[in-house]
């Protein structure tokens, strides 16, 4: 049963795609939710009409769901909640916890101290009533101010920084609506955290400031202030603020990139949070099991790519090969359509042990469904010598042909055999063989490889590299 009382949510600004740190402050709300049974909502907070799209609304929400970040609910949209923004900042005017300030920009600037840094000096903190009227009644613009205590300090207790304090001296009297009217992010998240009766707010280190500052709009409101967790922030392999300097920073990329899903929270789950053991790999249900928010760190996370290959390449190892199958089909509709099933099902599991994203099965598996048409040309050129190699597998054909079961033992079997016969180094055969029949110079194991292509496609592979890559590698010297 859902606990009615644990209610968490996730705020993306619509002016981008979800990005790697969104998708972790959305994961860590809705693991709470999930951990706890509680809910998980999410709110689009597009209040800035000119950054604010459609278009990354609709992308935010397909990568959660992708991410399956199912989230309880209608979405909320701020830009349809104005009534509710306005109706509080009457209230901070009616009841005197704000005031109109009608001091010009220029009046302002000019305290401005010099490294640009500015506190508003209180100028319209305690004006009479008749000054603002005559104001008013000239319709002189104004913004709306929160009127702070100026003595003792504000605090609060973190799930995760612990007691954060600041001396309410240090705070000005902040703008709570621009002098369009347009109520600021501040006010809007805390009317918007109270009236959806948000219980925790979990959200990025990088709004511990405003957490005070909301924390002043809460009790001039006389609203409950919820528990507040933040997460440490996500750094780029040079311990700098992960950015698009880093390169790919959008969850969208990462889905194309071949990760699934799962890969991508496991990652992000170990962003920050700390199982206090040595495991690394976990399956989305192990990480509701076990997230418990007061074992999220203080400590700056860093986003590595190696770890997320590694943490991929483990969940591909034991991943079952027909969901792999599904995933592949989900990036490229078309692979192995032309092959049944259980074909498929080999080919992947042949390529499971050195494959570390989705798109690897993609790339390499050319030569499952096709005739190389491109051969390497570096291998070709030390391992393909026009007077030697022909012949040898001119021979190698011969036993091939003559074998009575085809299957990765016999095939190794003939070929050992040769070798040693013949006195020749095994990869002087297994080198030249595995070019002609897949283009490439690595792979899985060759003799399974073959077994699967069988016994024909092999054979014709390596009749079309007697005949051709004598020529081809006269080609390439001349080139
Ligand atoms: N829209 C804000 C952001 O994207 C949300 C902040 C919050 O969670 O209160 O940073």
């Amino acid at each position: 049963m859902a606990n009615s009382k644990l209610r968490v949510r996730f705020a993306p600004s619509p002016t981008g795609q979800l990005h790697l740190g969104g998708a972790r402050t959305a994961l860590f709300n809705w693991l709470f939710a999930k951990h706890h049974n509680g809910s998980f909502l999410v709110r689009i907070e597009d209040t800035d009409t000119l950054r604010s799209k459609d278009k990354f609304t609709e992308q935010i929400c397909q990568s959660m769901k992708w991410l399956g970040l199912d989230w309880d609910d209608e979405l909320i949209f701020q830009s349809k909640r104005t009534d509710l923004y306005l109706a509080a900042i009457q209230t901070l005017l009616e009841s005197g916890q704000a005031y109109r300030c009608f001091a010009s920009k220029d009046e302002l600037d000019s305290y401005r101290s010099k490294d640009g840094s500015f506190f508003y000096p209180e100028i319209w903190r305690n004006r009479s009533e008749n000054e603002i009227q005559a104001k008013l009644d000239n319709k002189s613009p104004f913004t709306i101010r929160l009127k702070t205590p100026k003595e003792g300090i504000v605090s609060f207790s973190d799930e995760i920084y612990g007691s954060i304090k600041v001396d309410n001296s240090e705070i000005d009297d902040f703008i709570i609506a621009r002098s369009d009217g347009r109520p600021v992010y501040n006010l809007v998240v805390v009317v918007d955290d109270h009236d959806m009766e948000i219980s925790h707010i979990i959200r990025g280190e990088d709004h511990v400031a405003n957490t005070l500052k909301q924390i002043y709009i809460y009790e001039a409101l006389n609203y409950s202030i919820p528990i507040f967790a933040h997460l440490p922030m996500i750094l780029g392999a040079d311990k700098k603020r992960l950015s698009k300097r880093h390169g790919a920073t959008g969850v969208q990329t990462y889905q194309d990139l071949g990760y699934t899903s799962d890969v991508l929270l496991n990652h992000l789950a170990l962003l920050g949070w700390n199982p206090g053991t040595e495991q690394d790999i976990f399956s989305v249900d192990d990480i509701i099991a076990q997230f418990d928010i007061k074992r999220v760190q203080k400590k700056s996370a860093v986003f590595n790519i190696q770890k997320l290959n590694w943490i991929s390449a483990q969940h591909i190892m034991i991943l079952p090969s027909n969901s792999i199958y599904n995933h592949i089909k989900q990036l490229n509709p078309s692979w192995g359509s032309n092959f049944d099933t259980p074909y498929v099902l080999n080919v992947i599991n042949l390529l499971k042990q050195r494959s570390k994203t989705i798109v690897d099965f993609i790339d390499s598996s050319h030569y499952f469904f096709n005739n190389p048409n491109q051969f390497d040309k570096k291998t070709m050129r030390k391992c393909w010598k026009p007077d030697t190699t022909t012949q040898i597998i001119e021979s190698l054909l011969i036993e091939l042909n003559r074998l009575s079961e085809w299957n990765s033992t016999s095939i190794e079997g003939i070929i050992k055999k040769y070798a040693e016969e013949n006195k020749i180094l095994i990869g002087k055969i297994i080198q030249p063989t595995r070019l002609a029949i897949s283009g490439v110079s690595g792979g899985p194991s060759l003799f399974s490889i073959m077994e699967l292509l069988g016994m024909k496609v092999c054979i014709s592979r390596l009749n079309y590299a007697i005949n051709h890559f004598p020529i081809i590698e006269s080609d390439n010297n001349g080139s």
